[in-house]
């Protein structure tokens, strides 16, 4: 069984089918595992929850999910998020609001937890050091966790000893998960915030234990363009040129 691992789509059509497109040329999966944040920051919350229903999948709650719907407080938000949390919030269809609202908050499947932000808080806490990854191996049973939320592609591991190793997920460079314990983030497909302004997925294999993972180059002005057209706060759309 293959498992598109994808996280942080945030409303962004464009680069979705960028990288659904680049899955079909790296062979037939079976199922799409989402992280969370589907909707929030892009021009088409919509679209994206149809697309990625399309698909056999799983999904959990991000936080800009709970946001459109309301089972979060947005005062938190900087106030260009909030703004598009609104904007979202407004424009999602029922039947999209009922699935977003349907989302858990965390998920096991086979050896993977899957949290948002981590598995110790799902929906609010970063996991972006080996402190936080430290705190987060306690708070998981199996293997491996997928987590998401910053939007930065990372692996942790953790080692004989108890200490934790972080390193980034480099490019088409397989990480084969050997049966120690791991956190792995796929990075962000709408907004990367890594300084590579390319979509960011993961691809597992379960027969080999081979995760790989891509950047896929999209047409960012598109989505730009579509998010000026709407109205949405433009350091949203100027953010995605820098990766950021
Ligand atoms: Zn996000």
């Amino acid at each position: 069984m293959r498992y598109a691992i994808l996280s942080d789509i945030h409303s962004n059509l464009v680069a979705f089918q960028a990288v659904l497109e680049h899955l079909e040329t790296v062979g037939p999966f079976d199922q799409i595992w989402c992280l969370g944040d589907v909707v929030g920051y892009g021009p088409a919350p919509n679209e994206c929850i149809e697309l990625l229903r399309s698909f056999g999948h799983v999904c959990i709650a991000g936080n800009h999910d709970w946001a459109a719907v309301d089972k979060l407080d947005i005062s938190t938000f900087n106030p260009e998020a909030a703004d598009a949390a609104l904007w979202t919030s407004r424009e999602l269809l029922p039947h999209n609001q009922a699935y977003l609202q349907s989302l858990p908050s965390t998920l096991v499947r086979g050896d993977f937890t899957m949290a948002h932000g981590s598995p110790r808080d799902p929906i609010w806490e970063y996991v972006l050091s080996t402190g936080s990854a430290t705190m987060a191996f306690e708070s998981f049973a199996g293997p491996y966790c997928l987590i998401g939320h910053s939007h930065i592609p990372l692996l942790f591991q953790l080692n004989q000893g108890g200490t934790v190793s972080r390193q980034r997920f480099a490019p088409d460079r397989p990480t084969r998960l050997d049966g120690g314990r791991w956190l792995l983030n796929p990075g962000s497909v709408g907004q990367p915030r890594d300084g590579d302004p390319r979509a960011s997925y993961v691809l597992y294999d379960a027969g080999s234990g081979e995760c790989r993972h891509f950047r896929i180059a999209y047409d960012i002005p598109a989505t730009q363009a579509e998010m000026r057209r709407l109205h949405l706060p433009p350091p949203l759309a100027d953010r995605l040129s820098y990766g950021w």
